[in-house]
């Protein structure tokens, strides 16, 4: 069942600590995802070195250029620790270039393979009301730059949204990807969306005698 987006006020649990969650901050578009996720009520902080992962409950990887961000994680060595983290179920969120990194091609964290500037010339960036399952019946400003789309995925991805047929939103496990940018509307629901997933993780991580 889809988390409620609103359940995401939980983010800040009153009497009990804020959610962490990190922004990988290589490059592109790190801060107003940190931004977005304060107002949630989450404690959002930029990461950039390897350490940094290990105790956080949820990672955005935000847009930007795939190849720059490929090439900073690994010269930081960060891709090693983004990956352990994400194949053991910690909740990520990449959008855009964020969606490329995590495709089977680069950390192989998600079970689909991106096509990198999918929508080609004549659609380099553009905006769309996007209907995204999970997100109730009222759509989305999505915006779309020099974006990917899901070229090819495996039987346990779950399509939550298409532009001409492709898949542009997509929820393998704990990893919510996304081909737009969430990040530069007023609208917060798919971040919401995504801290009701943190949320439900660290529910079921936490040790008894927290
Ligand atoms: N086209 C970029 C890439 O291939 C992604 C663009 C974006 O993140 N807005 O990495």
């Amino acid at each position: 069942m889809a988390p409620d987006p609103n359940a995401a006020s939980s983010a800040s649990r009153p009497g009990a600590a804020a959610l962490r969650v990190g922004v990988l901050a290589v490059q592109g578009d790190f801060e107003a995802h940190r931004l977005m996720l304060s107002s949630l009520g989450a404690e959002a902080s930029e990461v950039r070195a390897p350490e940094q992962f290990d105790d956080l409950d949820g990672l955005v990887i935000p847009g930007g250029e795939s190849t720059t961000i490929s090439k900073g994680m690994a010269r930081d060595g960060l891709d090693d620790a983004i990956r352990r983290r994400g194949v053991s179920g910690l909740p990520i969120l990449g959008s855009c270039a964020g969606m490329i990194v995590c495709d089977r091609n680069h950390l192989g964290i998600g079970d689909y393979r991106c096509r990198r500037n999918a929508f080609g010339r004549q659609r380099h960036s553009f905006e769309q009301d996007l209907r995204i399952e999970g997100l109730g019946t009222e759509p989305l400003r999505a915006v779309f730059i020099r974006a990917p789309w899901v070229e090819e995925r495996g039987s346990g991805v779950e399509v939550l949204a298409e532009v001409d047929g492709h898949p542009v939103a997509i929820r393998d496990g704990n990893l919510l990807a996304v081909a737009f940018h969430a990040e530069l509307t007023d609208d917060s629901r798919l971040h919401a969306y995504f801290m009701a997933m943190v949320t439900a993780a660290s529910t079921t991580e936490a040790p008894a005698d927290a």
